[in-house]
């Protein structure tokens, strides 16, 4: 099970979205990392992190100079203290949610050692445009980045829109199952995990061939 990191070339510089585990989620995980890397059989494998397989690729991390999260759970947020000089984009409600969990679920999956380092959040609320149908936030870069607010996985969960080229890709989050495999999971757990927004984003990607939709998750049998 990987947690997909997306890079973007920007006119701000590097823009990754999302960051996925960390090098300390491999050096020195916690126990909810631990427990998580057992059940999904994650190995110790830092040259995995978005870290190192920028480094791999010749990249300085310094050049990371923004990173967007979809929400702050730990196998989504895990990389942020490798890169502490970023700017971190997300909506208000998912900073709150962190700093002051409601629910099990949200005391439960993130992470306090992951904002340790106090990252620089850029916090947003309103949306000002529509992508499609979607009401969004747009952010400060050029190619075109839309946050498109889908809340329910976690209290301020949003999907990510990059233009890439003449068409797009939609970071859908968590807010739908692993792969973009829509039916993967049945109806009940979508509500109580996932969120209320599958069906809608079946549809979307449906009449949209257009714009390649990615989960937060992917599951390759190896
Ligand atoms: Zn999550």
């Amino acid at each position: 099970m990987d947690n997909l990191a997306i890079l973007v070339e920007t006119d701000q510089g590097l823009v990754l979205v999302d960051t996925g585990l960390g090098l300390h989620d491999h050096e020195s995980p916690t126990r909810l990392v631990r427990m998580f890397r057992r059940i999904f059989r994650v190995p110790y494998a830092p040259n995995s992190t978005a870290f190192q397989q920028l480094e791999s690729m010749g990249i300085s991390p310094t050049n990371v100079k923004h990173i967007i999260q979809t929400h702050l759970h730990f196998d989504h947020a895990g990389g942020l203290p490798d890169f502490p000089w970023a700017q971190v984009h997300l909506h208000q409600k998912e900073l709150a949610a962190m700093l002051k969990p409601n629910t099990w679920l949200e005391r439960f999956a993130y992470d306090k050692a992951d904002f340790t380092h106090e990252p620089n959040w850029v916090t947003y609320e309103n949306c000002t445009e529509k992508w499609y149908e979607f009401d969004a936030i747009p952010l400060p870069f050029t190619p075109r980045i839309y946050m498109i607010p889908l809340f329910g996985h976690t209290s301020g969960h949003c999907g990510v829109a990059i233009q890439d080229g003449l068409g797009w890709l939609f970071q859908a989050g968590d807010s739908i199952p692993t792969n973009a495999a829509f039916d993967l999971t049945p109806g009940w757990l979508n509500r109580m995990v996932i969120g209320p927004h599958v069906e809608r984003i079946k549809a979307f990607a449906h009449f949209h061939p257009e714009v390649n939709i990615v989960a937060g998750h992917k599951y390759q049998r190896i």
